[in-house]
């Protein structure tokens, strides 16, 4: 009976702390599970949350889907592809291999599925065989679809070792991945390769782009090329801060509006990389 007892208050107080959790965390990390639909014309749909930005591109010969999100909201996607693809095939573009934007590659199969040239074994490591994509781009690649010129292009390091971003030529649409978070602090983590500085690079890299008049980022609402000046000023501030304390209050504050992750994503933890990274 005693025994009995204990092990209800322990449930109550499990079912409390986890209820006080959600509470908490919700508004911080909800934007990564809330879903919204943007329709930009027939052949294009944005759909943002369930993990990282997604596209879904209807060309003549291929439907596209860039980045393939996780658990239930990749299946969703999947099926969404499926509908609209018919008789054509289907192509899946990851940005980069973090499992937010790449859970669902295991509904793709016999799909081509594309990513930057990350070394294989690290890759299979991290994401496991099922979702492992099968194309692997060096440079760049330029897919001619008909009614779309699909352009991958591999910036190198920033926010991992290898990260790709998508240009729809005719669209005018850059698909960015995690290389922008919008007015939401980075992960900048040591096991994916996060450099500030390369970062910085690949930023420029994108505003040279021609022919960009929306951008899609990896999360945050999508907007336009101001978007990618944005996220460099803010590495170009925390860089800032980094090299002169006195700064960093001010810095801090001047992002206050930037979502920040408990325990994971702020201004100073995005300082605190770029001292010691
Ligand atoms: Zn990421």
């Amino acid at each position: 009976m005693k025994w009995k007892k204990i092990l209800i208050i322990m449930v109550i107080i499990l079912i409390v702390i986890a209820g006080t959790g959600a509470v908490i965390f919700y508004p911080m990390y909800g934007f990564m599970f809330h879903e919204s639909t943007l329709v930009v014309d027939k052949d294009l749909t944005i759909i943002r949350g369930g993990g990282g930005n997604s596209g879904l591109l209807v060309a003549d010969s291929a439907v596209v889907v860039i980045d393939t999100k996780m658990s239930g909201a990749a299946e969703t996607l999947y099926n969404l592809a499926k509908s609209k693809a018919g008789s054509r095939k289907i192509i899946a573009v990851n940005t980069h291999y973090h499992s937010d934007h790449v859970n669902g590659n295991k509904f793709y199969k016999g799909c081509d599925i594309y990513i930057g040239a990350y070394d294989q074994k690290f890759l299979l490591g991290d994401m496991g065989s099922e979702n492992l994509p099968n194309r692997f781009v060096k440079d760049s690649l330029v897919l001619n679809l008909g009614n779309e010129t699909v352009c991958l292009y591999n910036m190198g390091q920033g926010h991992t070792m290898n990260d790709m971003v998508v240009l729809l030529k005719n669209h005018k649409v850059l698909f960015t991945g995690d290389l922008i978070f919008n007015k939401v602090n980075p992960f900048l983590k040591r096991v994916s390769g996060a450099s500030v500085d390369k970062w910085i690079g690949d930023l420029d890299r994108m505003l040279s782009l021609p022919g960009v008049a929306m951008v899609v980022p990896g999360h945050g609402e999508t907007g336009d090329r101001t978007m990618i000046e944005s996220m460099k000023n803010y590495f170009t501030d925390m860089k800032t801060a980094a090299a002169d304390p006195t700064k960093e209050k001010a810095m801090c504050e001047k992002y206050k509006e930037w979502l920040t992750l408990p325990m994971m994503t702020s201004p100073q933890a995005t300082i605190d990389y770029i001292r010691k990274p």
